[in-house]
């Protein structure tokens, strides 16, 4: 999805409210849930009709759009360019917000995709897939390895493990619990190769910026990872949902 054709959402609030309804990112309320009278929304709030009741109750309660100090639409914006993986300094340049509101919500929807990943998405393999698995320094962490793998299909899954020691019996545990049919494989002397996986590696060390970067938070970027890679045929959709 282009700048371009989303330039509506992005720069004007009541559109963007609008689209954020019709994809039931916010909730179109018909009633007042004290008097169950019919409401009104203008534009942001909605207001009970009952003159008794007169209820008011913003359209972004319960949503990651309550209680910011930043429109929805501004929201939307940083978490476009989020998806675009523009580094946090040209999403200040670009929007002038703060680099702390926009850390606060590139956190979200980072611990949102996150969510969304199942166990299933963390295990590569199957019967008659091919997998590589390999080990990998990251710059700035010197104390620990991350243990990698993906498949040799289209869908490329992958999977991470930070791990303190790279013996044997370590990266044993770790592939046993993230490939599929691992131990048969091995017996028949094919399927999981320990051979090199420069490209998930390559992918991986452009996408995550180490500086400053916790292991927690490195941990979550490499999670980040694995959804970008399954949803990189739809990933601005993978984003509505992640906000539902
Ligand atoms: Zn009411």
């Amino acid at each position: 999805m282009s700048l371009k054709s989303l330039q509506v959402i992005f720069f004007n609030e009541e559109k963007c409210i609008n689209f954020l309804l019709e994809k039931e990112i916010l909730k179109d309320k018909q009633s007042c849930e004290i008097c169950n009278s019919e409401i009104t929304r203008y534009i942001n709030y909605y207001k009970c009709k009952n003159r008794e009741c007169n209820k008011t109750e913003s359209v972004f309660k319960n949503t990651i759009f309550s209680n910011s100090n930043i429109k929805c639409n501004d929201i939307l914006l940083i978490g476009y360019f989020w998806l675009y993986k523009l580094s946090y300094i040209l999403i200040n340049m670009m929007t002038t917000f703060s680099s702390v509101t926009i850390i606060k919500f590139t956190n979200i929807f980072r611990d949102l995709a996150i969510s969304k990943l199942t166990s299933e998405d963390h295990i590569i393999g199957g019967k008659n897939i091919i997998c590589k698995i390999d080990e990998s320094k990251f710059k700035k962490y010197e104390d620990f390895w991350v243990v990698g793998g993906t498949e040799r299909t289209k869908e490329k899954k992958c999977f991470f493990v930070i791990t303190e020691n790279r013996e044997a019996p370590t990266l044993r545990r770790i592939i046993k619990q993230h490939s599929k049919s691992f131990k048969n494989r091995i017996q028949q002397g094919t399927g999981v190769h320990t051979n090199s996986v420069e490209g998930l590696w390559n992918g991986v060390k452009l996408n995550i910026s180490t500086r400053n970067c916790s292991k927690q938070l490195l941990e979550k970027h490499l999670y980040e990872f694995i959804w970008r890679r399954k949803n990189r045929n739809n990933l601005f959709e993978a984003f509505i949902n992640l906000l539902k």
